[in-house]
């Protein structure tokens, strides 16, 4: 989760919201933080990012089995819905979305029963580094806009 936060605060004007991939031996894949203003690309959250840099490194070419995803904010249905495509073994997250979050704040698409692949789940780790990080970003804009 330190190496998720990190990529969080790297360089960038989009929330800071960091994803990193850590294959099966424990070694980080790829890192990546939200960027979907500088992008143009309303799909270019920090897992999917993340999950894309590290199939190309990693694996058969998609499958990411065996590997952690660890990301700073509870994924949203898009992104939970590609971390279990891309057969991620286990999703760690930090702070929770109640607004969006598909990880069981609003659904809980990566362990529903239907699908054959459900990954291990851990949320809330480090919870309040990471919503403080989100907190500071909205608070600084909101004083920038008054
Ligand atoms: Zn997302």
């Amino acid at each position: 989760m330190q190496a998720a936060l990190e990529a969080a605060r790297g360089p960038g004007a989009d929330v800071p919201i960091g994803a990193v991939v850590f294959g099966p031996d424990g070694r980080p894949l790829a890192a990546a933080r939200n960027a979907r203003v500088e992008l143009g690309d309303p799909t270019a959250h920090a897992e999917i990012l993340a999950l894309r840099a590290a199939a190309r490194v990693h694996g058969d070419g998609w499958r990411l089995e065996g590997c952690t995803l660890a990301v700073t904010l509870e994924p949203c249905t898009m992104c939970a819905g590609a971390l279990v495509l891309a057969r991620i073994s286990r999703l760690v997250f930090g702070a929770w979305e109640p607004k969006t979050g598909a990880v069981s704040s609003l659904w809980d698409v990566v362990r529903d029963r239907r699908l054959n692949h459900r990954p291990e789940v851990h949320g809330g780790i480090l919870a309040q580094e990471c919503a403080g990080l989100l907190e500071n970003y909205f608070a600084t804009r909101r004083a920038q806009l008054s």
